[in-house]
């Protein structure tokens, strides 16, 4: 199991529409974070705050400028300290991982998809939510 790499492949694939919020943090973001809280719509995320329709890519996601023009893209959340719970779940299993080409697996993971789900789970302690 390897370190998240910032390939982008999960933001780009659940940001689209997939993920909620709860109503306790669309609450905190409306007090707190004006900025995330327009993209909140009948406590569904993510909608354009001009036009209202609901966006295909997650607003929040940045493509990281290149060091050299051959190095692959790097994403960063421009809200990470406070993203969705949803997002900080990500990833939980290792089927999940495989089904979603996540880059931290190795191949001797796939040998032994339990002893990597422990990996997973200890690599992963400190940002699922506290009651995770
Ligand atoms: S809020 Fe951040 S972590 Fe969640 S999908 Fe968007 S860019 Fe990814
Ligand atoms: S798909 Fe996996 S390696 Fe890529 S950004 Fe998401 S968690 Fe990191």
């Amino acid at each position: 199991m390897k370190d998240c790499n910032q390939c982008g492949k999960c933001c780009i694939k659940y940001g689209d529409g997939a993920l909620a919020a709860t109503q306790e943090e669309i609450d905190l973001w409306e007090i707190f974070n004006p900025e995330i809280f327009e993209y909140v719509k009948n406590g569904q995320i993510w909608f354009d705050p001009k036009s209202g329709q609901k966006l295909t890519r997650c607003p929040f996601l940045e493509l990281e400028p290149k060091k050299t023009p051959q190095a692959p893209n790097k994403y960063t959340c421009s809200i990470y300290l406070d993203r969705p719970e949803d997002c900080r779940h990500y990833p939980s299993l290792i089927d999940e991982m495989v089904r979603d080409e996540c880059e931290m697996i190795e191949v001797i993971d796939l040998d032994n998809p339990k002893r990597a789900q422990v990996k997973l789970d200890k690599l992963m302690a400190g940002s699922r939510p506290a009651h995770y």
